[in-house]
């Protein structure tokens, strides 16, 4: 028997040319593909846009996602191996998923990725980190397990779980001088995601300076405000008006909303095309995007604690504020009274 022929690659050309540039989305960490998933709904830019090359200032880009590649298993993974040896040209390595230990342990492996070509056994999620992220000119670290460890960080997880930067070293550098940028999120809002690799693009292209981040590593721009400060129901919780259950439109601080303190801009972006955006649509925020994430934000369903105080503090204030807006709201109502003899009523 014959192993059946491998299909030839469907891309009309797989080494970037000049100018150009590779994205390696290495979906292969402790994950649940939910940035791959997420990443599906972006519109501003979408992932088409992106990869169609028609948004000035950017390269052409070949992308490289095990998800929506024509290609399958080692015809696949042979880009990899090809970026590894450096003879793929410049790419950007978009990590999904957290960094396993794989000290931590006698045998066995936590994450691998592909198979090696001659001893067929397979390669570990951290051998292609150590072998790809040198050469990439920007390594993007996509979701919270990716940029501080996430939900596989718990206390007390077997695997030793850490983000990209926590494996790499806080002073690792890229290829093209960069930190590694980190997209937070569980998963990350869509528009982020294409948004911070359009800025990376024209940050290769020489049309953007180096892109700000804050010191979690976060594209400044997109996690400078909390989310309360973008809520729907801001004004609800500046008049006191707080919901006990599910299923009101009122803020639900008391049912374990943590938006005043944690950053993030899917009250304002909202989560696909504008619409959604956790408090907008009647979720608690648990603090997803945040390094701290998820042991300070537990348990997800009680009051933060540092909301009591304040909560109980607006009461006062907006109780008051409300019944007095209420008064002259109700005289906004009326039409002024001069126009009261016009029609010859009284
Ligand atoms: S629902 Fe959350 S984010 Fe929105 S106003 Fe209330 S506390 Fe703030
Ligand atoms: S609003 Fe809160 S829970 Fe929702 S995505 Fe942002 S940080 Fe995560």
């Amino acid at each position: 028997m014959h192993d059946p022929p491998r299909p030839r690659s469907r891309r009309p050309e797989a080494r970037p040319a000049n100018g150009e540039i590779a994205i390696l989305w290495l979906t292969a960490g402790l994950s649940c593909d939910g940035e791959t998933v997420a990443l599906t709904g972006a519109t501003q830019p979408s992932l088409e846009d992106l990869v169609a090359g028609g948004l000035p200032w950017t390269p052409r880009i070949t992308l490289f996602h095990p998800f929506l590649a024509p290609e399958v298993g080692d015809e696949f993974v042979a880009y990899f191996h090809r970026a590894a040896r450096g003879e793929l040209g410049p790419f950007i390595l978009v990590f999904e998923g957290s960094v396993p230990d794989e000290q931590n342990k006698a045998e066995g492996y936590w994450a691998t990725f592909g198979t090696d070509p001659v001893t067929r056994q397979p390669i570990t999620t951290c051998s292609w980190i150590d072998r790809l992220a040198p050469r990439a000119w920007a390594v993007l670290a996509v979701g919270t397990c990716a940029a501080y460890g996430g939900i596989h960080a718990i206390e007390g997880n077997p695997t030793g779980a850490m983000g990209l930067p926590d494996y790499l070293g806080r002073g690792w550098r890229s290829a093209g001088g960069l930190p590694v940028v980190c997209l937070p999120g569980c998963p990350a809002q869509p528009d982020n995601m294409t948004e911070t690799l359009l800025y990376l693009l024209h940050q290769f292209t020489g049309h953007a300076p180096p892109i700000p981040l804050d010191d979690s590593l976060r594209p400044r721009w997109l996690f400078e405000r909390t989310v309360h400060e973008g809520c729907d129901r801001g004004g609800h919780y500046e008049q006191g008006e707080f919901a006990e259950a599910y299923g009101s439109h009122l803020c639900i601080v008391k049912l374990g909303c943590w938006g005043p303190v944690v950053q993030c801009n899917v009250g304002k972006r909202g989560w696909m095309g504008g619409v959604g955006g956790c408090p907008n649509v009647g979720g608690i925020c648990i603090g997803c995007t945040m390094p701290g994430f998820p042991d300070k934000f537990m348990p997800f369903m009680d009051q933060p604690p540092g909301s009591l105080l304040s909560s109980a503090a607006v009461m006062t204030y907006g109780r008051a504020m409300l019944a007095l807006r209420r008064f002259t709201l109700a005289s906004m109502n009326q039409e002024p009274g001069w126009r009261a003899g016009r029609s010859g009523a009284p």
